[in-house]
């Protein structure tokens, strides 16, 4: 049961199609559809959180796992050896813009740090 009106409980529902990577029982794993870099994955927990800022201790499994997911799929992509950027923009100097906590998997280009 996903938050009325969150597009990403509608895809992780299926009710939103989406380009998916990879499921399991408690993330889907998804493509960017404005991606920022050759490979741009969005990950998010089937739960409804509003964001990092959010997340409880009751969280602490499937935050853990949305990161590890990443690493996985970066690791079975190729992407391991030359480096990845996850990043998880939170509230609004964060960036965020869809309010459902989402770990970003970005790969297949360098990237600055700072970003700006
Ligand atoms: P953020 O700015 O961190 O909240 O990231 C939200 C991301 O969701 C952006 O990179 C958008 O391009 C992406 N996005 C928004 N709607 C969709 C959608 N329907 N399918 C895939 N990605 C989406
Ligand atoms: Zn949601």
């Amino acid at each position: 049961m996903g938050a009325k009106d969150c597009i990403f409980c509608k895809i992780a529902d299926g009710s939103i199609p989406s380009s998916r990577v990879f499921e399991d029982s408690t993330l889907v794993a998804f493509n960017d559809l404005n991606p920022q870099a050759p490979t741009h994955i969005l990950i998010v927990p089937r739960e409804h959180i509003d964001s990092l800022d959010k997340a409880a201790e009751s969280h602490t499994a499937i935050l853990g796992h949305l990161l590890l997911t990443a690493a996985d799929i970066a690791r079975a992509k190729g992407f391991s050896n030359n480096g990845y950027r996850v990043v998880v923009n939170t509230n609004g100097d964060g960036g965020q813009t869809v309010f459902h906590l989402h770990v970003h998997l970005l790969a297949g280009r360098p990237f600055i740090f700072p970003p700006g």
